[in-house]
C-alpha cells in the first residue's frame, strides 16, 4: 500500500516505495550518479553533501562514477575511487550521511578503458581494440587479452564485495557516455575483435552480461545491481540507435539487471543545457522503450522539476523512478517540498551547467541556484537552515538582481526586518535582463524562486523604481546597509586581450551587451568583438542574426565560447552559430578602428588584415557599479552620524562574475551579517593523511 503522505493526492504516486532486487526504496526520487569534483579528494564534503540530498527526501544517493582499479583513473579529474579495501573507510562517510536519513545508497562502479589516459597510474589504458587515448595525450590503449578481460571481471566483483562492506545497497555495472569499457566493447566502431568478446552484437555485449552476473552472484543477495545504459549516442547509424542496437541489447540483458538506468550520450546530451533542450524530459523520446523489454524498474532523467511532469513519466509508463542529478542539486530538498505541498518553494534547476564546469575544473561543485552546493561540509551550509539573527536591526538592501535578491532573501530567513530597493520597475537585474536572450529564459528562474518568496514575507519591503542615491541612504540610517548594485559591461574594448582602449571607436558606432539588452538594434553588418569567452558574445549574436543582421563574430580564442566547454556548451554553441551563418574569425584581436573598418591582428604573428563593418559590439569586460560604495565609505563620520554600523557592497558590483557568484555572494554576506566569519571556513581543508 503506498504511503499517501502528500497534501495533494495527485502526487501520491511519487512517494510509493519501490522494491529493486532485494532492496526497496521509500519513494520514487532517485539522485542518479553524478560528478562533483569532490570525490575521493574531498570524502568528508562529499559525504556531507549526499547526506543532505537524504535528508531532503531522495529515496536513493548514488556516487558519482567510481574507479574500479588505477588502469582506470582519469586525473586530473577527481572522481570516487573503491581500488582497494583502503578506499571503503572513505565510503562509509557517505553510505552512513545517506542511511542515517532512511535513503539508500548507490554506487557507480566504472571502468574507464581508452577514456581513461592513466596520467598518475602509468599503467598502459585498455580497450576492445587498439587505439589511441580519447584526449590528445600522446598515449595508446592496448587491446585487452584475455588475461586482462579475467583480471577486469576480477576487479569487477571484487568492487562490488568492497562496495557491499562500504554499505551500498545498489551497486551500478556502468556502461555509460561511451567513456566504459562496457560501452567500448558493446560498440562496433571501437570493438575490432575477431574473439568471442567481438563481432556480432551478443558477443560485444558477452563482457557486460558477465559483469552483471558475477556482480550479482558475488553480492546479489544483498544489494540491488543497476545498469546503467546509454540508449542513444545522438550519432546517427555510427553509434547506439534507440531505434537500433539498443532495442536488442534491451532484449539481450532485460532481466539480468534488478534496475535499468538509462540514459543518452556523450555527456553534453545527457546533461544538456537548457540553452540546447528547454523542455523538461528531453530525453523520453530515446528512453521511453526500455519499459516495453523489462519487467525490472526503469529509472531517467530529464532535468524534472515539476511533480506534474514527474507523474505523467510514470503514469504513461515512461520511467518507475524519477532520476535527477542536476535538480537535487539546485534544490536538495525537492521531495520534501513535494510531499509538503510547498511547490512553489521549489527550487528549480535552470539548466546552466556551472555544477558541471566544478568536475570540468577539478574543484569543488557549485550551483548557480543552490550556493551552499558543496559547502555544505566546510562551511556547514545547509539549503534550509540558517542561524537567528542576532540583533533587531533591520537591513537595506539596495540592488535586486541575483544578489541583492539572495541576500536579502537569506537575511529575512534570519528573521531580519529587511527592506530592498531596486532602481528598475522591474526586479531580477541581470537574471531578468538576460533571460530574454535566445535560449537563457530559465534564467528567470533565479529571480522569480526569490521574488516568489520574498514577496511573502511580512519582514520584507520591496520597493520598485526606487534609485537610491548617498543622501537618501544616509537619510534612511538602517544600521545594516548591502549595495548590490551590479555592474556595466565596458565600452572600450579593455578586456583579457587589450589592456588599453582599442583606438578609433569613436569613428564607428559601438555598443556594449547592455545596450543590446535594453533595448538598442544595430542593424547591418555588426561585428561583434568577445574577448569574455562565455555565453554572451554567441547568444548576442544569435539573436542579432535572428533579427536579420549579418553578424561577425571576432574572438582572441581559438574557438568561440571557450569557457563553455567547461558547462558541455561550447562545440553546440559553435556548430549553432556556423548553421546559422555567423561568420567566426577565430585568434584574432583588434588593433584599430577607422570610420567602416576594423584592423584585425593575428594573436600569434600580429599580422593586420582588414574587414568592413557597420558597427561593433563589444563584449569584453565589466566595471563594478561601486560609485554609491565608494561615496559612502569614504566619510565614516556621516556613516556613524547616520547610524550605519555596517556597510558591505556585495555581487557583480563587488566582483563581476558569473550568475552563480553573484548568488553566491549575496548569499555569504547574509550568514555573516552579525554572524559567521567570512574566511574561517576556507582553512577547513580536507587534507590528505601522510600515511596512505
Ligand atoms: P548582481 O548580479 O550582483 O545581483 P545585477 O546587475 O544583476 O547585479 O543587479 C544589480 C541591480 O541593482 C540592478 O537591478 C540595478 O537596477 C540595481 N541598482 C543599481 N544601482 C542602484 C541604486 N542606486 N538604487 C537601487 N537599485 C540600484
Ligand atoms: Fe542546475 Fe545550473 Fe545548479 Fe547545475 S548549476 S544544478 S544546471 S542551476
Amino acid at each position: 500500500m503506498p504511503s499517501l503522505n502528500t497534501l495533494n493526492a495527485r502526487y501520491d504516486i511519487l512517494f510509493e516505495p519501490i522494491k529493486i532486487g532485494p532492496v526497496t526504496m521509500k519513494n520514487r526520487f532517485y539522485q542518479v550518479p553524478h560528478c562533483n569534483g569532490l570525490g575521493y579528494a574531498r570524502p568528508q564534503s562529499l559525504a556531507a553533501m549526499r547526506g543532505i540530498k537524504a535528508e531532503g527526501g531522495w529515496g536513493a544517493v548514488c556516487t558519482e562514477e567510481v574507479e574500479i582499479h588505477p588502469s582506470s583513473e582519469i586525473s586530473p579529474y577527481i572522481e570516487g575511487r573503491l581500488w582497494d579495501k583502503s578506499d571503503i573507510p572513505a565510503h562509509q562517510l557517505m553510505t552512513s550521511a545517506v542511511h542515517e536519513h532512511g535513503a539508500i545508497a548507490g554506487i557507480e562502479l566504472v571502468h574507464n578503458g581508452f577514456h581513461a589516459p592513466n596520467r598518475t597510474s602509468r599503467l598502459a589504458p585498455m580497450a576492445p581494440s587498439p587505439m589511441p587515448v580519447d584526449a590528445y595525450d600522446p598515449v595508446h590503449a592496448r587491446a585487452m587479452d584475455l588475461t586482462d578481460i579475467k583480471n577486469f571481471r576480477k576487479w569487477y566483483r571484487q568492487a562490488a564485495l568492497n562496495a557491499r562492506e562500504a554499505g551500498y545497497d545498489i551497486i551500478y555495472v556502468y556502461a555509460g557516455h561511451c567513456m566504459t569499457t562496457l560501452m567500448h566493447f558493446m560498440l562496433e566502431r571501437f570493438n575490432h575483435r575477431n574473439d568471442h568478446y567481438g563481432g556480432s552484437l551478443k558477443n560485444r555485449v558477452r563482457l557486460t552480461r558477465e559483469v552483471i552476473s558475477e556482480v550479482k552472484e558475488a553480492v546479489g543477495d544483498d544489494c540491488a545491481i543497476a545498469f546503467r545504459f546509454a540508449v542513444d549516442e545522438l550519432m546517427g547509424k555510427h553509434g547506439m540507435t534507440s531505434e537500433g542496437e539498443a532495442q536488442e541489447v534491451v532484449g539481450l540483458l532485460a532481466e539480468l539487471p534488478d534496475l535499468w538506468d538509462v540514459n543518452i550520450s556523450g555527456w553534453s546530451h545527457d546533461s544538456s543545457t537548457a540553452r540546447f533542450e528547454p523542455i523538461e524530459g528531453y530525453q523520453e523520446k530515446y528512453t521511453s522503450f526500455v519499459k516495453s523489454l523489462t519487467t525490472k524498474p526503469v529509472v531517467g532523467v530529464g532535468r524534472f522539476t515539476s511533480p506534474d511532469a514527474m507523474v505523467s513519466q510514470i503514469k504513461r509508463g515512461v520511467l518507475d523512478l524519477i532520476g535527477a542529478a542536476r535538480p537535487s542539486i539546485a534544490d536538495p530538498f525537492l521531495p520534501n517540498k513535494i510531499a509538503q505541498g510547498r511547490i512553489d518553494e521549489i527550487r528549480e534547476c535552470i539548466g546552466c551547467n556551472i555544477c558541471v564546469s566544478g568536475d570540468n575544473l577539478s574543484v569543488p561543485i557549485r550551483c548557480t541556484q543552490n550556493p551552499t552546493m558543496g559547502e555544505e561540509w566546510r562551511r556547514k551550509w545547509h539549503p534550509e537552515k540558517i542561524a537567528p539573527r542576532a540583533s533587531d536591526s533591520s537591513v537595506l538592501v539596495v540592488g535586486a538582481g541575483p544578489s541583492g535578491l539572495e541576500a536579502a532573501l537569506q537575511l529575512a530567513n534570519r528573521g531580519y526586518q529587511v527592506t530592498l530597493a531596486e532602481a528598475e520597475k522591474d526586479l531580477g537585474g541581470r537574471a531578468t535582463k538576460e533571460s530574454q536572450l535566445p535560449g537563457l529564459s530559465s534564467y528567470a528562474r533565479v529571480r522569480d524562486y526569490r521574488v516568489n518568496l520574498l514577496s511573502q514575507m511580512a519582514n520584507v519591503e520591496i520597493y520598485k523604481d526606487s534609485s537610491l542615491d548617498r543622501d537618501a541612504i544616509l537619510d534612511f540610517g538602517f544600521p545594516h546597509v548591502l549595495l548590490a548594485t551590479g555592474s556595466h559591461w565596458r565600452r572600450d574594448g579593455t578586456g583579457r586581450y587589450h589592456q588599453y582602449p582599442i583606438p578609433g571607436l569613436d569613428t564607428m558606432p559601438s555598443f556594449t551587451p547592455d545596450d543590446i539588452m535594453n533595448g538598442e538594434n544595430p542593424t547591418g553588418h555588426i561585428v561583434i568583438f568577445d574577448d569574455d569567452h562565455y555565453y554572451m558574445g554567441g547568444v548576442l549574436a544569435e539573436k542579432l542574426i535572428n533579427a536579420g543582421n549579418k553578424v561577425t563574430l571576432v574572438t582572441p580564442a581559438a574557438k568561440v565560447s571557450a569557457w563553455s566547454e567547461y558547462t558541455l556548451e561550447q562545440e553546440k554553441i559553435q556548430a549553432k552559430l556556423i548553421n546559422l551563418g555567423v561568420e567566426l574569425i577565430t585568434n584574432q584581436a583588434i588593433s584599430h578602428v577607422t570610420e567602416n573598418k576594423i584592423e584585425l591582428s593575428c594573436t600569434y604573428t600580429g599580422k593586420t588584415k582588414s574587414i568592413q563593418g557597420d558597427s561593433l559590439l563589444l563584449v569584453t569586460a565589466r566595471h563594478t557599479n561601486d560609485t554609491l560604495f565608494h561615496q559612502l565609505e569614504s566619510d565614516p563620520d556621516r556613516l556613524n552620524q547616520a547610524g550605519i554600523k555596517t556597510l558591505e557592497v556585495i555581487g557583480d558590483a563587488y566582483s563581476p562574475g558569473s550568475l552563480a557568484s553573484a548568488v553566491y555572494y549575496g548569499h555569504l554576506a547574509a550568514r555573516c551579517l552579525e554572524g559567521e566569519s567570512w574566511d574561517a571556513a576556507l582553512f577547513e581543508g580536507e587534507r590528505p593523511g601522510l600515511i596512505s
